[in-house]
């Protein structure tokens, strides 16, 4: 089996960055990310950590804008409009998920499209189901973006996405989509996935269960790609079954290793696509 490592896809994505930052400093803008968080959860706290760092090696300044846990809708919504509005940031990322009743679906309405650089706002959500996609959640991206880089054939191919959320399984059904593959996606109500991923040759595990995905559930030379970031006593695990699928799959992207730098890198990109946008408008 073959594993679909990220870094090589990130590395490629990481240069491509540092030309775009470069030029906009040399025109006088200094691209610059909010990163919103609420009381934070370990798996965001890792992204954040990722995300400043690299985004230092691009010149891409990341603002961590910290609202305690017991912040009100109406605090983070001001704070969302606030930066909305200020010339000097380009991109707005929510960490997500928000603790207690704070209601995301509501909250994202406040990130302006433009600046809206992990496609949460409906106005984004709704151009990519129109198969325009202009900022789209990045691991989602990551998803389509790491199979097309090992070459791995969407169109026409079956996949299956097990996983319904906003951020990750719908976008990344709908970029699949797009990609003219036949997608069916599952979730927590779909009787016998089993069924319906060992009719797939792409199989997305997007589900926040660790080894879901086994390898009874997967045609033989099936590539899958496991979105899964499951934080455990040993370490972070995905939500595929490494050692039953490794005999029947012909491709896995691993966890670690796999999608993570790249979203990452994506999400930055997005950034100074804002930013040049900014810079025309
Ligand atoms: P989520 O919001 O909890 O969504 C999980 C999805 O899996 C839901 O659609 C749910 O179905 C489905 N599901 C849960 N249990 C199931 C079961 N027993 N059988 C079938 N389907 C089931 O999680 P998420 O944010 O999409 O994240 C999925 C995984 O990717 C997690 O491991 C997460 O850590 C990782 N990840 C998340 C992000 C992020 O930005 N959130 C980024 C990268 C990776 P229902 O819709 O029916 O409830």
């Amino acid at each position: 089996m073959r594993l679909l490592h990220g870094k090589p896809l990130a590395e490629k994505l990481h240069e491509g960055s540092r030309e775009r930052s470069a030029a906009l400093h040399t025109s006088g803008i200094a691209p610059r990310l909010a990163a919103v968080s609420v009381g934070i959860d370990p798996a965001a706290n890792t992204y954040l950590q990722r995300l400043a760092a690299r985004g230092k090696k691009l010149d891409i300044a990341v603002d961590e804008v910290a609202l305690s846990g017991d912040a009100t809708e109406r605090q983070l919504i001001t704070t969302l409009e606030r930066l909305s509005a200020d010339a000097g940031v380009h991109g707005i990322l929510l960490l997500t998920p928000l603790p207690g009743a704070l209601d995301e679906g509501h909250i994202v309405d406040h990130i302006v499209p433009a600046k809206d650089v992990e496609g949460m706002n409906p106005f984004n959500v709704g151009l990519l189901a129109d198969g325009r996609p202009r900022f789209v959640p990045s691991t989602a991206e990551a998803i389509v973006e790491l199979l097309k880089f090992h070459g791995v054939t969407l169109r026409g191919a079956r996949a299956a996405v097990v996983g319904r959320s906003t951020v990750v399984g719908r976008p990344a059904a709908y970029l699949l989509l797009k990609e003219d593959a036949t997608v069916t996606i599952a979730h927590s109500r779909t009787p016998d996935i089993g069924a319906i991923t060992r009719e797939a040759s792409v199989v997305v595990a997007a589900v926040g269960r660790p080894g879901f995905v086994k390898g009874d559930m997967l045609a033989h030379g099936a590539t899958v790609i496991d979105a899964g970031i499951n934080v455990m006593p040993h370490g972070i695990v995905g939500d595929v079954d490494v050692e039953s699928v490794t005999s029947v799959a012909a491709a896995l992207s691993p966890v670690p290793g796999g999608l993570g730098a790249v979203t990452t890198e994506l999400l930055l990109r997005n950034v100074l696509t804002a930013a040049e946008r900014h810079q025309r408008d």
